[in-house]
């Protein structure tokens, strides 16, 4: 039975690998009818912050990536929040102890200070560990002692020396380490607290966790996790390990960081995340228009391909057609201009009534309160095929439900005449004793005006749409003249003459 984990620390807002993550684990756990649990790895005190739990679970419903155990919802390895859990990892810390795979380190934060001055590029290790204040270096007497005096201590693993731990990845294949290049990560803080390599080991198995996804950055640390895995004598349960490719910069130098996005003007954030001590906004792909369809898919497909023509896949093709095989071992460029087509190819796909109670929030922002909603829908179904981000919405539709607070005057050239104006006014009496009111009719019936008038017709459309929405924008005015309907026209005329 198949058991995948999203394990995010809940130091800030979510950056869109991490989003990924959450996609990939969650693509794999329901094509296998499997379970995606989340926990919260909130072990590190110092970088927890505030509210960033509650933004990683909005997250994953807006994205609807629903989990099924998690701290909200529980399951039956609860608790899901690692500092709920504290109580329970001493004793396998204290058992790599006990079997001389890890021990007692007693330096102090200025021990080891020094040491780092001393020593250029120190590594707390097999090259210096007898160097220090620890359980390996110190006699076996004196480490009672101070074990009994309660003097304060960490727990480190010892790496073994010389000697090449590998796994197979399910992305990249077999990758193998040298131990020699790994510090003795610490295991158990001072304070009792796991640290995330003892933490991610023990509930990956106490949760029987079979298949880990996470972020290529943690390809370092997977030798520690191996052989805490083997010291522990789990290595039969051991889960298969899949490391995600990075995201990268639009350049492909380097991986996409929060701070690319404020540069290059494009959200790295899933939602609007505000820093509860700086105040500091970062802003998200919510906020700025994306459907939650659109950035998914994009998601998925920044290091995955269906290995067809297929771009645009909703969240039910991804489950039927993902397969772990066919996910890049090399970065994924992030390319906002590619990001910014699959929602408006999402908008074009979804139908209008499903983007209506989306589009609602975006014309009450705007002051706009929407009392017909058939009427709405009428307006989306015109120009949805215009709209790049649900935001557009306001400038692509808002002039159906208020007449032009101002005009694109420079649109209308040549120059206005007194011929015009009559034309108008002429336009104005004809449509108020029009019979019918449909798009085709009322462009013959304004051509045919303009014809009498010995008037151009362009030079009476542009400023027509310009009278009716504000600019040089939106469908065929004659589309608009029909849903805005006889009075509005009228009026609008009106106003625009004054
Ligand atoms: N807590 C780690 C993080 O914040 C999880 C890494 C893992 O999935 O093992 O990314």
């Amino acid at each position: 039975k198949v058991r995948v984990r999203f394990a995010p620390s809940p130091t800030g807002g979510l950056h869109l690998g991490g989003v990924r993550t959450v996609l990939f684990n969650y693509l794999f756990a329901k094509q296998h009818n499997g379970t995606f649990v989340l926990r919260i790895e909130d072990t590190d005190q110092n970088r927890y912050v505030e509210g960033a739990e509650a933004y990683i679970l909005d997250c994953l419903k807006w994205c609807g990536l629903f989990p099924d155990e998690s701290p909200e919802i529980g399951g039956p390895f609860a608790p899901y929040r690692q500092s709920e859990r504290k109580a329970l990892y001493r004793e396998y810390a204290e058992r790599l102890v006990a079997q001389g795979h890890a021990y007692y380190a007693f330096d102090t934060p200025d021990e080891l200070e020094q040491k780092r001055k001393d020593v250029p590029n120190f590594q707390y290790g097999h090259a210096y560990r007898n160097e220090m204040r620890n359980s390996l270096s110190l006699p076996e007497h004196e480490v009672d002692k101070l074990l009994d005096e309660k003097v304060p201590h960490v727990i480190r693993i010892k790496m073994p020396t010389d000697e090449t731990v590998s796994f197979t990845d399910m992305i990249r294949g077999f990758v193998s380490f040298d131990t020699n290049l790994s510090d003795d990560k610490v295991l158990l803080k001072a304070d009792g607290m796991p640290t995330y390599h003892l933490a991610v080991v023990v509930d990956d198995y106490l949760m029987q966790i079979t298949h880990a996804f996470r972020g290529e950055e943690w390809l370092p640390s997977a030798p520690v996790h191996l052989l805490l895995w083997e010291y522990l004598g789990w290595k039969e349960q051991m889960p298969q390990w899949a490391h995600l490719p990075l995201i990268l910069k639009p350049d492909g130098h380097g991986k996409l960081s929060k701070r690319d996005g404020a540069r290059l003007g494009f959200p790295v954030y899933a939602m609007n995340w505000t820093d509860p001590k700086t105040g500091e906004l970062t802003p998200g792909f919510r906020e700025l228009g994306f459907l939650p369809e659109a950035f998914n898919n994009l998601l998925a497909m920044l290091g995955w391909n269906a290995g067809t023509d297929q771009e645009v896949f909703s969240l039910d093709e991804l489950i039927q057609q993902f397969s772990i095989e066919r996910v890049n071992k090399s970065g994924a460029k992030f390319d906002f201009e590619k990001a910014k087509w699959f929602n408006a190819e999402w908008i074009k796909r979804l139908s209008a009534d499903e983007l209506k109670p989306r589009v609602v929030p975006i014309l009450n922002d705007k002051g706009i309160t929407v009392s017909d909603e058939d009427y709405l829908v009428k307006v989306i179904d015109l120009v949805k095929d215009r709209c790049t981000l649900l935001t557009d919405f306001y400038q692509q539709g808002g002039y159906f439900f208020e007449a032009p607070k101002e005009y694109d005057l420079n649109a209308v050239k040549p120059k206005w005449t007194d011929a015009k104006t009559e034309f108008f006014n002429t336009l104005s009496e004809s449509l108020q004793a029009a019979s019918q009111w449909e798009a085709t009719g009322l462009e013959a019936d304004f051509k045919a005006l303009a014809e009498q008038k010995g008037l151009k017709i362009g030079d009476v459309m542009l400023p027509f749409r310009v009278m009716l929405v504000g600019g040089k924008f939106g469908p065929h005015v004659f589309d608009i003249v029909a849903l805005l309907g006889k009075e509005e026209t009228i009026r609008r005329i009106g106003l625009a003459l004054k």
